[in-house]
């Protein structure tokens, strides 16, 4: 389908999967792989059966922020089978070459790995296949927005003006192409001193909810700046499995309750 079409439901991707969510931003660094393992996390442990592809070709995290390494194997001799962390089934180029080798390509090859990450995959029934996808708008995200049937995007942002402006592209994007827009999270939405406690709004705050109320699509909540949420994700334990009664695993437990 052309912009403005809505993706091919069941598209021939053979998929057992009852949703697949789109995370996104505008801008990269804003926490967007950060709040997708995290949300795919935060599905686990309510239950679900959940897959996290990494569609992140050039600057995948997910290898990292999940702590697996090696290669997946492919048991029937046809399809990958993902890396398990924590509950969840992973996929990412990372997986598939060496951490510090560039992927030199140009965007139909990307489009392929795309589409290969999710059909030759052998993903199994899944409840929701939560997708990372890289900052922007351009080639992978309307390869997924086009031609995988999205239950929807969740857009990350952090607060500051500059990176919302490119949060609206990435809304607008999306709308072309008629994928529903689940909600809007700010990221590092404000700093509490650990020693004193006093508040810092370091990027500024409130304009990811405003920027919701704008568009009219709902407002996910807010996840601090907080180097324990760098250290356990970076880590390869994200602060949702590691410290899971903590106020910042709570933040995204509400924030999988509302998508
Ligand atoms: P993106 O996917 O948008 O490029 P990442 O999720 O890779 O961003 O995050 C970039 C860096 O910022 C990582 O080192 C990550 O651990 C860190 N980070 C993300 N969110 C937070 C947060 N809320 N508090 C502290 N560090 C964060």
């Amino acid at each position: 389908p052309s912009p403005g079409q809505p993706a091919s439901p069941g598209a021939p991707l053979g998929l057992d999967v009852k949703a697949i969510i789109a995370v996104a931003s505008g801008k990269g660094g804003v926490g967007k792989s950060t709040t997708a393992i995290n949300l795919a996390m935060a599905l686990a442990a309510g239950g679900r059966r959940v897959g996290l592809l990494d569609a992140d070709i050039y600057g995948p995290s997910i290898p990292r922020m999940s702590g697996m390494s090696g290669r997946p194997s492919t048991p029937d001799g046809k399809r990958l089978r993902p890396m398990q962390a924590h509950g969840v089934n992973i996929m990412s180029m990372g997986f598939l070459v060496d951490e510090e080798t560039p992927m030199i390509w140009r965007g139909p090859m990307v489009q392929s790995a795309l589409q290969q990450m999710l059909g030759d995959v052998d993903w199994g029934p899944l409840d929701v296949l939560v997708v990372d996808l890289p900052p922007g708008t351009g080639d992978a995200q309307l390869t997924m927005a086009q031609r995988v049937p999205l239950a929807g995007a969740v857009i990350v942002s952090t607060p500051q003006d500059i990176a919302l402006l490119d949060a609206r592209k990435a809304i607008n994007m999306f709308r072309k192409v008629n994928v529903p827009i689940l909600g809007v999270v700010e990221n590092m939405s404000y700093f509490c001193c650990p020693n004193c406690g006093h508040r810092t709004e370091i990027f500024a705050h409130g304009g990811a909810r405003a920027c919701a109320k704008r568009y009219e699509v709902p407002f996910l909540g807010e996840i601090p700046l907080d180097p324990v949420i760098r250290e356990t994700s970076d880590g390869g334990t994200p602060i949702v499995v590691s410290q899971p009664g903590s106020p910042q695993a709570l933040a995204y437990l509400e924030i999988g309750q509302r998508v």
